[in-house]
């Protein structure tokens, strides 16, 4: 009887541990698809990367001349890249 609740009790206790170390990696998780998420959004971020289509530059965000081209925002390091990036599309 007295084992009997020993074991109750061990089997309830890991189980609140599994539930717990589980909330807890389930988060961790979402926290780093959020952080992977905003690496890989090129709109925002001034301090972010870009590279520029026509020359293969890297620029920062900040300093590129941002243009939208069917719903996706591309950066170019110059007009002279942004008129030819336009014209070679037609
Ligand atoms: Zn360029």
């Amino acid at each position: 009887m007295f084992l009997r609740i020993v074991l109750i009790a061990a089997a309830a206790y890991f189980s609140i541990k599994a539930l717990i170390w589980l909330r807890r990696y389930v988060r961790a998780q979402i926290a780093r698809a959020r952080v992977r998420d905003r690496r890989e959004d090129p709109a925002l971020g001034a301090n972010e990367m870009v590279r520029d289509p026509v020359c293969g530059v890297y620029i920062s965000a900040r300093d590129a001349l941002p243009a939208t081209v069917n719903g996706v925002t591309v950066f170019f390091c110059s007009q002279e890249c942004l008129k030819s990036f336009v014209e070679r599309r037609g």
